[in-house]
């Protein structure tokens, strides 16, 4: 038998029946992400169904020096769970650890398993009169575990935070194949470091998240959207502030959707209609909620009545039925849809302190036109967090060399833009591989000191997603 024969044969053992795929054709939706990234064929992938199970594999890699990766939903954005292709990885993927552990409404907790689709997680929240707010367009694929790992935020951050603000607990795999357990549903426990915090964010680099204790929330009973029509950004932070201050602390999304957006949301799904009668330059896009009897129209009215008066809205429609609110959100992921049908193009996540959007937005614009003055850019996202989505449509018509060096220019110009006004190349992304040498370049010493350190007390052969976030040691 062969060493790779071997190898494959001691895996299915461990994994048991329907645990291991090792065919091509198989593996194939392992490979790809949802931008359509390809990754190298793996080594196999594996598909435990038991935190045992994953501590098993985990454990063998170790002992054999096997470099694995783990996987979600394949919803990241930055090639983090691709599988690499110079050096053959196993694929980790938590699709058969999807239960539900425990849902505790008095508590306002729930456990789940690490391989939980976000949208359930969210639905078993709503059966027990609670609500989970993590809210992004992928919640129909991407895991928990996958959202532990890149720290995911999403529209309702403004109010609930990233993912790191609403885990409580986190069951991990260590590297060498012993079992973190830290599955407490404690609001409050001060006692030493807080490890769960590491593997947040972590991207799988130093284990796998194989279960987590979530935070709940009352369920909102009444929520209103609306679409705001504004005159420029800076007009939007006006009435952002404004919101801010007039809503009670119940501002759960605010996010920017400039004209081309409506217009790419308008492209791919051709049922959306313009909701308002004229044009405007950007929009915002928010929604209020609350988990008890208040009258929203009430506030949200006077939210219009401040904002026309300060000139930061020229229009606006709020939405009547949920019917209508659902179409407007629909915009939302409608235009993500859109984007992705021009084909390759620049996709940043960066954040930029809130005062600093409109400047950082006009600066940044009038440079990349300057430097591709037929390029468009599309910079939209969630403004309540300082977190742009600054993405740059090549011309069309160019070779793949020409757009890919283009897009490369485009990106380092823009991120230097990033540092001088204090901002992070990525608010929620993550670093994974795409972002990796930007990444390096704005590491201080320290830092990277800090998180080498980290890296190697807890994977100190470097087997788990190596490469992701960090180089490889002797890259
Ligand atoms: C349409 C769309 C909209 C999106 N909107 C947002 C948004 O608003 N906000 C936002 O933050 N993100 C957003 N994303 C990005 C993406 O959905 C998130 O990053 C999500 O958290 C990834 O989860 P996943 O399960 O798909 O992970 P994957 O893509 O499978 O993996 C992502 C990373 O996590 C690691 N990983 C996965 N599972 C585990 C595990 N169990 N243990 C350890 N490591 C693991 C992988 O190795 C990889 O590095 C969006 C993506 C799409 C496609």
């Amino acid at each position: 038998m062969t060493p790779q024969a071997a190898l494959l044969d001691d895996l299915a053992t461990l994994l048991g029946k329907g645990g291991l795929l090792t065919e091509a054709d198989d593996m194939e939706r392992y490979r790809v992400d949802w931008p359509g990234h390809h990754g190298a064929e793996p080594l196999a992938v594996a598909r435990p169904s038991t935190t045992r199970q994953v501590a098993d594999v985990v454990g063998y890699c170790h002992r054999h020096d096997i470099p694995l990766v783990p996987q979600g939903g394949h919803s990241g954005l930055v090639g983090g769970a691709l599988p690499d292709a110079d050096h053959p990885e196993l694929v980790v993927s938590l699709e058969r650890m999807a239960a539900i552990r425990h849902v505790d409404p008095i508590n306002f907790t729930m456990s789940v398993d690490g391989g939980c689709i976000l949208q359930s997680v969210k639905d078993a929240a709503e059966a027990a009169d609670c609500d989970f707010p993590l809210s992004l367009g992928a919640q129909g694929s991407c895991q928990i575990g996958g959202n532990v790992s890149t720290n995911a935020g999403g529209l309702n951050v403004l109010r609930y935070g990233m993912m790191r603000q609403l885990v409580l607990g986190l069951e991990v795999v260590l590297p060498d194949g012993r079992i973190y357990n830290g599955m407490k549903a404690l609001h409050k426990n001060n006692t030493g470091y807080d490890l769960k915090q590491l593997f947040i964010g972590a991207e799988g680099t130093l284990g796998i998240v194989t279960g987590a204790v979530l935070k709940l929330f009352p369920r909102p009973q009444v929520s209103r959207t609306a679409l705001l029509a504004c005159p420029n950004v800076d007009a939007v932070l006006e009435l952002y502030a404004l919101a801010r201050r007039s809503c009670c602390d119940l501002l759960t999304a605010f996010e920017l959707v400039p004209r081309t957006c409506l217009e790419l949301a308008m492209e791919a799904a051709p049922d959306l209609r313009d909701p308002l009668d004229a044009p405007a330059p950007v929009y915002v896009l928010m929604e209020v909620a609350a988990s008890g009897p208040l009258d929203l129209d009430a506030m949200i009215e006077t939210l219009f009545e401040r904002g026309f008066e300060a000139g930061a809205l020229t229009d606006g429609v709020l939405a009547a039925s949920e019917a209508q609110a659902r179409n407007l959100w629909h915009i939302r992921e409608a235009m993500l849809e859109g984007q992705r049908n021009r084909g390759e193009h620049l996709r940043t996540d960066v954040s930029i302190p809130i005062s600093s959007l409109s400047a950082f937005h006009q600066c940044a614009s009038e440079e990349i036109q300057a430097l591709c003055p037929q390029a468009t850019i599309i910079a939209y996202g969630h403004i309540g967090d300082g977190n742009l989505h600054f993405n740059i449509l090549p011309p069309p018509g160019l070779g793949a060399d020409e757009r890919s060096t283009l897009l490369h220019e485009l990106e380092e110009r823009l991120f230097e833009i990033v540092d001088d006004f204090d901002g992070s190349i990525s608010a929620e992304h993550g670093i994974g591989r795409f972002k990796q040498s930007a990444f390096m370049e704005m590491l201080s010493e320290p830092e990277y000191d800090i998180m080498r350190g980290l890296k190697h007390l807890l994977d100190p052969r470097g087997l788990m997603s190596p490469g992701r976030i960090l180089p490889r040691p002797a890259e």
